[in-house]
């Protein structure tokens, strides 16, 4: 059986970055730049004020520390947004706010805190330097130069930053959109009231919000039933999704005909069951050239495949070129067994405990129960061939977020 190594690989050589578009800066808030971005004006744009206060023209300074003597006479302000219009001859001054424009012939900011007013007349109480507190025109940056380069996420301040510079609308890896079909002709819809041998459709909504989380759109195609006609009508209707998922009927009971749906259309399979455990009958392909992931149905084994695979491939399809969950080392807080023939993953809890990291096992970890998942912040691995791991060691995890 495949190693989880070699699942990996196998997808990731599979799947592809989407094809760039370009969209508004608004809306590009989590995704990856495609091209590198440029600022269309210097910024700041015209010289201006860091402070609130009166700027001062000229004065009797010849290039050092000058201490104020005579009052200035104001004649005039300058307001963010409402610039001064006339000019300002030496030896007098206008009020200036935060922001404001600095006009022509203005060179020196007197912060408020550093003047008295009276009656139109400025007194300098301190002693300040020619050009103080003036942010230049273009200091920050200047028009046309890179403020971002290709394969950047898109935060808050790079989002910011763009917008500073007047850069409206970006070229991005778009958002993966995923198709969900769920399978089971034991699934109700949440809200529903299930008769004893029926279970709520959970994978769907760890699904749908897990992927929300990642950046992707999530759409849900529907529950199909135990049969193949009926699976066979819910692929159709996915095939324009980036990635489609499907969940259940893809072990080798009976009633799990996901694989006979998958093969009326045009499927070409790269692997089916890979040694981990939960999650042994992951299934990959391509579906008519989408990427195709059967995750087994019970729900941790559904959000760990989901983890374990549909996220690096989404990274990769998202324009990351890290694509691997992220790494941590922590203290193992209490012993797990391991054992058996498969790579055993199991959720658990990384927290910043007395000056390191700690790693907790999650209880409830069978794959039919949906206990463990909540609260996980990451996956340990215990590899083929340990049988027990020992409190106080220290152990690796994947991270979830
Ligand atoms: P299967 O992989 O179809 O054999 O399903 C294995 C177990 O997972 C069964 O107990 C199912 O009832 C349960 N299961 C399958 N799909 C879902 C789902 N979408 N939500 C919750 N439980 C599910
Ligand atoms: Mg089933």
């Amino acid at each position: 059986m495949l190693s989880y190594n070699d699942a990996l690989l196998s997808i990731l050589e599979t799947v592809q970055p989407l094809t760039p578009c370009e969209i508004s800066t608004a809306d590009a808030g989590g995704l990856i730049l495609a091209e590198a971005a440029k600022s269309h004006w210097d910024m700041p744009r015209c010289d201006n004020s860091a402070m609130d206060g009166y700027a001062i023209a000229g004065g009797s300074s010849t290039g050092g520390l000058i201490t104020g003597g005579s009052p200035l006479e104001i004649i005039g302000a300058s307001y963010a947004g409402h610039p001064f219009s006339g000019t300002v001859p030496a030896g007098q001054s206008i009020r200036i706010t935060t922001g404001a424009a600095l006009p022509d012939s203005v060179e020196t900011v007197i912060p408020i805190e550093d003047a008295e007013e009276e009656t139109n007349r400025l007194y300098i109480r301190s002693s300040f330097s020619i050009g103080q507190h003036v942010r230049l025109q273009g200091e920050e940056f200047q028009a046309g130069v890179q403020l971002l380069q290709a394969g950047t996420l898109l935060k808050a301040g790079e989002i910011s930053l763009l917008a500073s510079a007047g850069v409206s609308r970006v070229k991005v890896y778009p958002r993966p959109r995923v198709a969900i079909i769920s399978t089971g002709d034991e699934l109700i819809e949440l809200g529903e009231t299930p008769r004893p041998d029926q279970v709520v459709n959970s994978n769907l909504h760890f699904l749908t919000t897990r992927l929300q989380e990642c950046g992707c759109e999530p759409v849900c195609i529907g529950i199909g039933k135990d049969n193949t006609s009926s699976l066979d009508q819910f692929i159709a209707q996915a095939l324009d999704a980036d990635l489609i998922i499907s969940t259940g009927g893809v072990s080798v009971g009976e009633k799990d005909h996901v694989q006979e749906a998958l093969s009326r259309h045009r499927f070409q399979k790269h692997f089916w069951k890979v040694a981990i455990k939960p999650g042994k009958p992951v299934l990959f392909g391509l579906l008519e050239d989408k990427p195709f992931l059967g995750l087994p149905g019970n729900p941790a084994s559904t959000a760990m495949t989901f983890e374990l695979f549909a996220r690096p491939a989404l990274r990769k399809m998202a324009g990351h070129t890290d694509c691997h969950l992220q790494k941590r080392n922590g203290i193992l807080t209490g012993k797990v067994k391991g054992g058996g023939d498969r790579q055993i993953f199991r959720w658990c809890r990384l927290e910043w405990n007395n000056d390191r990291y700690e790693i907790d096992v999650q209880s409830h970890q069978g794959s039919g129960q949906n206990l463990s998942i909540q609260g996980a912040n990451a996956l340990l691995t215990i590899p083929v061939g340990t049988s027990q791991i020992d409190r106080g060691e220290i152990v690796e995890v994947l991270l979830l977020s």
